[in-house]
């Protein structure tokens, strides 16, 4: 025994020396005269000072937890009786007042009698090994309680454990959840290559993070961003669980989308706002650059609306312009009806024909209000000033069309209210003005107000004239000269512009008859084609009829310039004409090519003959080298397609030399003349003029 006391002395003294081991020590308790010997490890654990220590059984008993007396009476005493070996996990109150966890380990020796006699042991500090579990404790408290969704499953998928947040979150309970596949929350809303990327994630023993759209137990869909990771035990074999943590995110989504639809929505009429308006025309805009077509807005303004407001109040007035915002949305079901804020309305057309159908629309606005609303139990009339914008004749950009339309609404509230105005771009200010010239082009081409100034195109090789481009000027006497940006969208509006087209051809075919019956060199002779008579069924019968009267030979043919915008409107349609109107021996130009947003792969197709590059792509060479670029990729193009490329507004010799360079093979602009009155042209063809 003494000899075991020693060795087991020597262990307890080696751990000493490493003061993060837990120590362990040394009793022997004589028990007939309760004499108690510990060694120096135990007095420590204890904290008390062998001097300080009444070293007896009752003694030592004072110093264990009172809770756990009990316990260590009894196993001593079972000890003490069958004479086993005991063992007794309990705690000791250290002089310090601090609690330890100690094991005690104990064996009696008993004499000849079988008397115990003495009783030796060890005593374990247990601190560490307590603090593991009390860890292990702890852990699993936190994943109880944490305030996330918390499963963990095996690598097939089945669940071994969810806490009861995740309950709460997905109605299921534990009992419905474990042993179940983790498909149990599948909603079927993400894709299926969604899981596969998941799958392959964590089969790779990485980490899966996203927001995953899971399916409550009551069919409700709530969103988890979620991370699931895969989970080794032990921690250096192979992935055995995976450990997913998520938070329903559902409210705080609900949250983002209700603040989206404030940003976009007026909360007193429910209809989209001034920006989300804007945005709308924005989308509009962007897709007809594309298709063609037209679009329309209407800024409504309610007239007095302020004294509404004074007489029945906020509220009430509040009711009438919700009032407006839905009589409107039933008036119109394939508009876009917008509240622009106060007592401000948008409305927006898109693919309307023209201004005639907005004016029909428009006529629809105000009979809106000739019946009357309701108002704090009284019948109320009111009226509303309208404005009008049209794309693109108006603007060709969304704020443009709105400011445009706000200004055609002042221009109403100025003419007292109650009615509606138009904008027509800058060139007519009001509406009566524009009646006013309406009338006046009318008569004009009886009046034979009209007439022709043709513009020499010259070849870049030869330098010399080889065409001329017909340009409509309007002598007006109460106007004097008028260019041809200022009243050809009125023409086109009206639709007078097919008769006056088709005087502007007629007399272009039959000057240049004159001038080859005069024996004038043979020339090209180029004719505009507006978007609304390229359009109409009569055109080949009008195109026929004018190339009858000419003879044509060599070099003396009549080009059609039709703009880019009329062709990609019913391409179909488009490529259809063309191709009659080549049959009947005309020639086919693109005007303005580059500003129409074409997709240039369309161009192969068409039976065209002639490119003619947009002016402000010339004009912004050299300063531009975009510009340039673009008129590079213009000529390379036309080029590649067999086609002539007409520079158009060329009035440098900068300008000319870098279209040289490039390859451009004509070119009109004032550099090499200005637009001349018919009458000049003999003299300029005979005159011998080159570049
Ligand atoms: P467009 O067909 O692109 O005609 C070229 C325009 O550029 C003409 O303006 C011409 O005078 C101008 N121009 C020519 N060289 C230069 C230059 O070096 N610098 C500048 N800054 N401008 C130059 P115009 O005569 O005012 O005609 C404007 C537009 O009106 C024409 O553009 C065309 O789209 C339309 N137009 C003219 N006549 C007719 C017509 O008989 N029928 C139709 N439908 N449209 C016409
Ligand atoms: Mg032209
Ligand atoms: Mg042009």
């Amino acid at each position: 025994m003494t000899e075991n006391y020693q060795n087991t002395q020597m262990d307890v003294g080696s751990m000493r020396s490493d003061p993060d081991q837990p120590l362990s020590g040394l009793w022997d308790w004589d028990i007939a005269h309760d004499r108690l010997e510990w060694s120096p490890e135990i007095y420590r654990l204890f904290g008390v000072e062998p001097s300080a220590f009444d070293a007896s059984y009752p003694a030592f008993l004072e110093r264990v937890h009172p809770d756990d007396r009990d316990k260590v009476s009894s196993a001593v005493r079972a000890a003490l009786e069958d004479g086993q070996p005991y063992q007794v996990d309990h705690r000791i109150l250290t002089r310090a007042g601090d609690l330890r966890h100690v094991r005690e380990m104990g064996k009696v020796e008993r004499d000849a009698a079988g008397r115990p006699i003495r009783m030796l042991g060890i005593v374990q500090d247990m601190g560490g090994r307590l603090k593991d579990e009390v860890r292990m404790g702890l852990l699993a408290q936190v994943v109880e309680q944490s305030a996330d969704l918390i499963v963990i499953s095996s690598t097939q998928g089945v669940i071994e454990y969810v806490n009861p947040t995740f309950c709460r979150a997905s109605g299921y309970t534990a009992d419905e959840a474990i042993g179940a596949s983790t498909r149990l929350l599948k909603s079927g809303l993400q894709e299926t290559a969604f899981y596969r990327r998941l799958w392959e994630t964590l089969m790779g023993g990485e980490p899966f993070h996203d927001v995953l759209v899971n399916r409550r137990k009551d069919g409700s869909v709530f969103f988890e961003d979620k991370t699931i990771t895969p989970v080794r035990l032990p921690p250096d074999g192979p992935v055995t669980h995976f450990v997913s943590t998520g938070k329903d995110i559902t409210e705080q989504l609900q949250f983002e989308e209700r603040i989206r639809h404030l940003s976009e929505f007026s909360p007193l009429t429910n209809l989209p706002n001034r920006a989300a308006f804007m945005k709308m025309i924005d989308d509009e805009v962007r897709r007809l650059a594309y298709v063609g077509g037209r679009l329309a807005i209407a800024h409504v303004d309610v007239d007095r609306f302020k004294a509404i407001n004074e007489a029945f109040g906020v509220i009430a007035a509040d009711q009438l312009l919700k009032a407006i915002g839905e009589r409107l949305q039933q008036a119109f079901p394939a508009a876009r009806i917008a509240h622009l804020g106060a007592d401000e309305f948008g409305v927006l057309w898109t693919d309307i024909p023209g201004i005639d159908a907005l004016i029909t629309e428009a006529d629809h606005i105000m009979a809106q209000f000739a019946e009357d609303f309701s108002v704090a139990g009284h019948a109320v009339f009111i009226t509303a000033s309208v404005g009008l914008s049209l794309y693109p004749d108006d603007a060709s950009q969304a704020a443009d069309l709105l400011r445009t339309a706000a200004s055609a609404m002042y221009e109403a509230k100025n003419q007292g209210g109650a009615c509606w105005r138009t904008y027509i771009a800058s060139l007519v200010k009001d509406q009566t003005e524009r009646l006013d010239m309406e009338r006046e082009l009318r008569q004009a081409l009886a009046k034979q107000e009209f007439t022709l100034h043709y513009q020499p195109q010259a070849s870049l090789e030869t330098g010399r004239i080889v065409g001329l481009e017909a340009l409509l000027r309007w002598r007006s006497p109460q106007r004097g000269m008028v260019s041809p940006g200022q009243f050809i969208p009125v023409l086109e509006q009206t639709g007078l512009i097919e008769a006056v087209g088709e005087w502007v051809l007629a007399s272009a075919c039959q000057h240049l008859a004159a001038w080859l019956a005069a024996g004038l060199p043979a020339v090209r002779v180029s004719v505009n084609v507006s978007p609304r008579q390229f359009r109409s069924a009569r055109l080949p019968q009008v195109v026929a009829r004018a190339l009858a009267g000419i003879g044509q030979g060599p070099g003396a043919e009549i080009e059609l310039e039709i703009t880019e915008s009329a062709l990609l409107h019913d391409t179909e349609v488009a490529v259809a004409t063309l191709r009659t109107l080549r049959q009947l021996g005309a020639r086919i130009a693109i005007d303005d090519f580059g500003t129409g947003y074409s997709c240039l792969s369309y161009l192969k197709d068409l039976p065209v003959d002639t490119l003619k590059l947009a002016q402000p792509f010339v004009q912004g060479i050299p300063e531009h080298p975009r510009d340039r670029g673009i008129a590079a990729l213009v000529i390379g193009l036309g080029k590649s397609l067999d086609m002539d490329i007409v520079a158009e507004g060329v009035e440098t010799e900068e300008q000319l030399a870098v279209l040289r360079e490039e390859g451009c093979t004509l070119l009109q602009g004032y550099l090499f003349s200005r637009p001349i009155p018919a009458e000049d042209v003999p003299l300029i063809l005979t005159s011998g003029k080159t570049l």
